[in-house]
């Protein structure tokens, strides 16, 4: 059976009634100054998709508001008029996460882009939405902090989308992921009523609504100001790289390193397609009779580093490393990183396009993944390079196509959904870092029943009653998995009839 349901978008395609662009663009009008309301075809254009190039859809309106009065406003009015909305940070999802719907409105934050306060003493920074990721560790760095998720995407996505897809990145093996590292965030619901999860402290009373949402894609309310943690930066780091002749083995590896009781502050694994793409530009020195590399980071004092260096090189070797490098400055360290954080652009100059995948299975289970994704090459004739957070699971599988052939697009799709069937066949899950956005909400059928589908809607529905944040994204319909064939209809009678359909 096919895996791609062809139609992943008619909910967001359905363009608006007639009129009704005049009336939401006379409403907004009265709230926001001329420049900063987009609603003629080449103004909204740029806005027509995220990262994921692949899908996009032209907005009925962008607003670009400057303050929080103004988002008020607009929701308000969305809420009044029952437009969509849509929030968007930096737009750089890989998952079509921030892809516009056509009748709605996409509500860009990038603005509110002010860090309100770093607390050196309570190491904390108070910021607004729209501030980079990177912008964070750059304010902390006088006081010797820094903010620790650090997805590659770093020097350009938003806090407030690293909010909503529960970012991750290198160094979320050790200090955690997003969720770990905020302990406020401060919003507005989906009618423009203010809202407040977390606090100051590290714990607040009642349910832990906090990390309810922290990777809810934009779905139960708009975030505007949100507190981070911040960690001291550690006194030295080093890297071992460590070659391998076979992708099991290394990713065998990954797992012996952690069963070894050693959390190194990255894990992260190429294979020889990824290697032989960066070393050509970057020149990191990598070792292209390797069939894989892991580059593994310590962290800490001078002395904890020495030590954990010496008990990963000897973990390495008795998993077949066939040679190990560790890095001798800090300079050199940087560059073996450099060739990991090019790889995404390296694909770009190996293929016109490439499919980021993103799911995560138990660690075990890499190398045999790894294994399944080299026969799939064939199946599907397109190569595939892997380069991933193997400390996490989380796998990151470059499928390399030609978008200007549909017929390699669509094989790339079912690769990729095969993938992450996989995954979840193999104990892990649809989603890593990425979100489920529109990429995988039919992935999203395979991997939750209907009845834990039920549940996200009844979380969805208490925040959101008329379903207006961030439609058909992240959480699949009862009707779509039917359509998509993973879920049982009898005799045309849908399950759960009583259930809206968002
Ligand atoms: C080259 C590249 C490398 C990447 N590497 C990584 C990586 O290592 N790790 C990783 O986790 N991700 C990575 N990503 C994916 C992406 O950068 C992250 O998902 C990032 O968090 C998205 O942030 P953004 O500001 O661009 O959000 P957007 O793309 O604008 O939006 C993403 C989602 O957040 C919601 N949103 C945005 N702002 C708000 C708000 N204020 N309130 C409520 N909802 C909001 C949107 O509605 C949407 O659902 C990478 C992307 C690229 C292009």
């Amino acid at each position: 059976m096919s895996t791609v349901y062809e139609d992943r978008f008619a909910d967001l395609a359905a363009a608006p009634a007639p009129g009704r662009q005049q009336q939401v663009v006379e409403r907004l009008k009265a709230l926001l100054p001329p420049h900063a309301l987009l609603f003629r075809e080449e103004d909204v254009r740029p806005y027509e998709c995220d990262a994921l190039s692949a899908f996009r859809q032209l907005p009925m309106v962008v607003a670009l508001p400057e303050t929080e009065e103004q988002v008020v406003g607009i929701l308000k009015a969305c809420h009044e008029l029952e437009v969509p909305i849509v929030a968007r940070g930096a737009g750089t999802s890989l998952s079509g996460g921030s892809m516009p719907h056509a009748a709605g409105v996409v509500l860009s934050l990038a603005k509110f882009n002010r860090i309100l306060a770093i607390d050196p003493v309570a190491r904390t920074a108070r910021v607004q939405p729209g501030v980079r990721n990177l912008a964070v560790s750059e304010a902390a760095a006088p006081y010797d902090l820094y903010y620790a998720p650090d997805p590659s995407s770093q020097i350009a996505c938003s806090i407030g989308g690293n909010l909503a897809e529960n970012s991750g990145g290198v160094h979320c093996l050790k200090y955690g992921l997003t969720v770990h590292n905020v302990l406020r965030v401060r919003g507005y619901t989906v009618d423009g009523e203010p809202v407040e999860f977390g606090s100051e402290a590290l714990d607040s009373p009642g349910l832990d609504l906090l990390s309810l949402v922290i990777g809810s894609e934009g779905m139960l309310a708009v975030t505007m100001e949100a507190t981070l943690k911040l960690v001291p930066k550690p006194q030295l780091a080093r890297v071992v790289m460590a070659s391998f002749d076979d992708v099991v083995k290394a990713g065998d590896a990954v797992a012996g390193i952690i069963a070894a009781g050693i959390i190194p502050a990255g894990l992260e694994m190429m294979d020889r397609k990824a290697t032989v793409a960066v070393e050509e530009f970057v020149h990191a020195g990598y070792d292209l009779d390797a069939q894989a590399i892991l580059l593994a980071e310590s962290d800490g004092t001078p002395e904890e580093v020495a030590e954990e260096i010496v008990r990963m090189e000897t973990v390495l070797r008795e998993s077949g490393a066939t040679r190990i490098q560790v890095s001798e400055s800090e300079a050199q360290r940087l560059l073996f990183w450099s060739g990991r954080k090019n790889a995404f652009p390296a694909a770009g100059r190996v293929s016109p396009d490439y499919y980021c995948m993103d799911g995560t299975i138990p660690r075990k289970n890499i190398g045999r993944l790894l294994a399944d994704i080299a026969a799939m090459e064939d199946k599907y004739r397109l190569r595939c390079m892997n380069v991933f957070h193997a400390g996490d699971g989380n796998m990151h599988p470059l499928i390399l196509f030609d978008a200007n052939d549909p017929d390699e697009w669509h094989r790339a799709e079912l690769f990729g959904a095969e993938i992450l069937e996989l995954c979840v066949e193999y104990g892990g899950t649809v989603t890593g870092e990425h979100g489920v956005g529109i990429e995988k909400i039919n992935s999203m059928c395979v991997q939750f029943s209907p009845e834990e589908r039920a549940a996200f809607f009844a979380v969805k529905r208490a925040f959101d009653p008329p379903g207006l944040l961030n439609p058909g994204k992240g959480i699949p319909t009862l009707a779509r998995c039917a359509e998509y064939g993973k879920m049982h209809v009898h005799a045309g009678r849908l399950a759960f009839p009583d259930l809206p359909r968002f």
